[in-house]
């Protein structure tokens, strides 16, 4: 549509897509603002779900750990009445700006895509290289030896809760792999993002207001070290003004742009050598 794109500014667009064709190895930390583009609600913010319904207790995960039968059999009493963001998660599809990215790495740009969205849709869009730091609804996680595996494939049986792990020797108790309000992040997910940010030589928020720790920190910790920032976001944000290139526009009309742009710089066009 014509409209999306007439909001782009060429120069910024130009300027990224610069960095883009020569980077060797881009990190991308993608935001709620994805998510919201393929009509999932944000929790914050102006008709956000926890602005409107208020946030969910603290204690979520004491909850669980301290029994967590009892939670299980909560959760399986709320699958049968649908809620509000269940439903938008469950229609929800991959828009083009989850597409973009998914090229964008299979054209060897993008190499590793950090996100803090439940969501699965840069999964479902093609993504490959991905660490989600506050899991991944459609998953399940063993809380002792931390596999996780897609929830069709763990049998729930009403009366023997909770599940336990199936890898050999763990019988640990399942959860969700979602992040719950007082648990903390798994280890393996932020050691794996302190990795990718600090090999990176091209650093690309997207949809982020990067003001939620840990996440906020790598884009931060790669620009500390020279690397330059790409910031496609529709709202300024506290990383706006240290960014090498800011795009003030929505993902799906920004980042197939992109692309284009990137393909032919790749091919032969002005500045790709380097
Ligand atoms: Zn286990």
């Amino acid at each position: 549509m014509r409209a999306v794109n007439a909001g782009l500014d060429p120069d910024a667009i130009a300027r990224a897509a610069d960095l883009l064709a020569r980077a060797r190895y881009a990190v991308v930390l993608a935001g709620a603002g994805m998510s919201k583009e393929s009509g999932i609600p944000t929790f914050r913010g102006e008709g956000g779900l926890w602005t409107r319904f208020g946030e969910p207790p603290m204690n979520q995960y004491e909850s669980f750990a301290t029994d967590p039968r009892r939670w299980w059999q909560r959760r399986l009493e709320e699958a049968q009445q649908p809620n509000e963001f269940g439903s938008a998660l469950e229609a929800a599809r991959p828009n083009p700006g989850h597409v973009a990215l998914a090229e964008l790495e299979a054209l060897g740009v993008v190499r590793h895509l950090i996100t803090q969205n439940v969501d699965d849709l840069h999964r479902q869009a093609g993504q490959r290289s991905i660490t989600e730091i506050h899991g991944n609804r459609h998953w399940m996680r063993c809380t002792s030896c931390g596999a996780r595996w897609p929830r069709e494939t763990i049998a729930i049986d009403a009366e023997r809760l909770p599940p336990l792990c199936v890898e050999a020797n763990c019988r640990g108790v399942v959860k969700s792999d979602t992040v719950m309000f007082g648990e903390p992040i798994p280890f393996d997910a932020l050691r794996t993002c302190e990795l990718e940010t600090a090999r990176t030589d091209l650093f690309l928020t997207i949809g982020t207001s990067a003001v939620v720790y840990p996440a906020a920190q790598y884009p931060i910790d790669a620009w500390r070290r020279g690397v330059p920032l790409i910031e496609v976001n529709p709202e300024e944000t506290p990383l706006s003004p240290i960014a090498t290139a800011v795009i003030r526009a929505a993902s799906g009309a920004a980042l197939p742009r992109l692309v284009e742009e990137v393909r032919v710089r790749r091919a032969g066009g002005n500045g790709s050598a380097r």
